[in-house]
C-alpha cells in the first residue's frame, strides 16, 4: 500500500505477518502486521486504545505467542523463543522495579553474570548515563515518576540490548516531565546505539521521538513513514485526523491537481475522480474582508499562534495562524490554502 517505506538493507527486527486473536474476540487482536526495523532505529506503534499496538510489542518480547507469522531478530527466528531467551530489553509501563532494592541494586540485577566488580562499575556507569549517580542508595518509592523511569530505563540498557520495547513508558509522568524524559530516552538510546520500539496513544510523543512511526487501527499498521511522510502525507482520513488535525474539503482530482471550492490546488500524490482532501489548519489563511464568504465563530489564544474556528457553507474549518493575525469573533474572512493538499483513501 501507499506509504510503506522500503525495508532497511539488513534489518535487526523483521515481523512478518504476525496475527493473534484471543479467546471469545469477534476479531483479531492483530492482524497481517509486518514491520522490519534498523540497528539503532526507534519505532513507534501509534493508535488509539485497543487497536493491538500492546499485543504487537508483547509478541516482539515473547510475552504473547503469534497465532500466525514469524519474527527473526538479529538473523534469528525467535518466534518460539521465551521472553529471556530474546536478548530484548523490555521497559514496563509501571517500570517494574523491585521495591525492596536499591535503586544502584535494581540496575545492577541484569548484571548478575559479571564479575562483582565489573556489575557494579557498568550500574555506577549506567545511573551516571541518565543523571541520578547521587540517589544509587535510594529505594525506587524515595524517586519520582521521571526518577523512576529512568531508573528502568537504565536498567534494561545495562546489559546494552539491541532491541529495547518500551510500553507506554512516560504514561506516569506530568506533561513536562513527560516532553523532557522522552527528549532524553531518545537521546540515551541513540547514544548506546540501541534500537527501540515505543507504544504510545500519543501522536506528538510519536513525532518527537521516532526515527519511524507505523500508525495502527483495528489490529493492522495502516501506514508506516517517518514522522515527515506520515504528517505531510497522511494516507488516510483516518491517519490525518490521527496525527496532528485536518479539514476535510472534497474536489475533483485530475492527475497532480483538483479543482476545489478554494480553486485549483496542487497534491502532494496522484489522484483521479472525486475524492476527499486532508487540508492542515496550518495551510488555511484567513484575510479580512467584508464581503468574505466565511465567518470567524471562535477562537483560542494559544501565545504563539491562535486557532481560529471558521465557518463557511456550514462547514467549519479550523484554522492556526501566527501571533500577528487578530481576527475577533464575527470577523467575515476569505480563507485561501496556500500548499499541497492531501488525497485521501
Ligand atoms: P491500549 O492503548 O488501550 O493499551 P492497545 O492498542 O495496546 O491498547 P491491545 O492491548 O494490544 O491494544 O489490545 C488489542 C485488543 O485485544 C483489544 O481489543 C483488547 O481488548 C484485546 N486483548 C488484549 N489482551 C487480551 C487478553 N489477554 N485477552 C483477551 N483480549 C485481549
Amino acid at each position: 500500500p501507499l506509504g510503506f517505506r522500503q525495508r532497511p538493507v539488513k534489518p535487526l527486527l523483521e515481523v512478518d505477518r504476525l496475527r493473534k486473536s484471543f479467546p471469545h474476540a469477534s476479531t483479531a487482536a492483530v492482524e497481517r502486521v509486518s514491520l522490519a526495523l534498523g540497528e539503532g532505529e526507534l519505532l513507534a506503534l501509534l493508535g488509539p486504545s485497543g487497536c493491538g499496538k500492546t499485543t504487537t510489542l508483547r509478541m516482539i518480547g515473547g510475552f504473547e505467542t503469534p497465532d500466525e507469522g514469524t519474527i527473526t531478530f538479529d538473523g534469528h527466528d525467535i518466534t518460539g523463543l521465551p521472553p529471556e531467551a530474546r536478548g530484548i530489553g523490555f521497559v514496563f509501563q509501571d517500570y517494574a522495579l523491585f521495591p525492596h532494592l536499591s535503586v544502584l541494586d535494581n540496575v545492577r540485577f541484569g548484571l548478575r553474570k559479571l564479575p562483582r566488580a565489573q556489575a557494579r562499575s557498568r550500574a555506577e556507569e549506567m545511573l551516571k548515563l541518565v543523571g541520578l549517580s547521587d540517589l544509587g542508595r535510594r529505594r525506587p518509592h524515595q524517586l519520582s515518576g521521571g526518577q523512576q523511569q529512568r531508573v528502568a530505563l537504565a536498567r534494561a540498557l545495562a546489559v546494552a540490548p539491541q532491541l529495547i520495547l518500551l510500553d507506554e513508558p512516560f504514561s506516569n509522568l506530568d506533561a513536562k516531565m513527560r516532553i523532557e524524559t522522552r527528549q532524553e530516552v531518545r537521546r540515551l538510546l541513540k547514544s548506546t546505539g540501541s534500537a527501540g520500539i515505543l507504544v504510545t496513544h500519543d501522536q506528538e510523543e510519536a513525532l518527537a521521538l521516532a526515527d519511524r512511526i507505523a500508525v495502527m487501527d483495528g489490529g493492522r499498521i495502516v501506514q508506516l513513514g517517518t514522522p515527515d511522510e506520515i504528517y505531510r502525507n497522511p494516507v488516510s482520513e483516518f491517519v490525518a485526523n490521527f496525527i496532528g488535525r485536518s479539514n476535510i474539503v472534497s474536489g475533483r482530482a485530475e492527475g497532480m491537481n483538483v479543482h476545489t471550492p478554494f480553486g485549483d490546488l496542487p497534491m502532494t500524490r496522484a489522484a483521479n475522480g472525486s475524492v476527499s482532501l486532508a487540508v492542515r489548519p496550518e495551510q488555511i489563511m484567513l484575510e479580512a474582508d467584508p464581503n468574505g464568504a466565511a465567518v470567524i465563530v471562535g477562537r483560542e489564544f494559544r501565545g504563539h499562534d491562535q486557532i481560529y474556528w471558521v465557518s463557511k457553507d456550514e462547514t467549519c474549518f479550523v484554522v492556526i495562524s501566527g501571533p500577528g493575525q487578530d481576527h475577533p469573533d464575527g470577523t467575515r474572512v476569505n480563507m485561501r490554502i496556500c500548499d499541497c493538499v492531501v488525497p485521501l483513501t
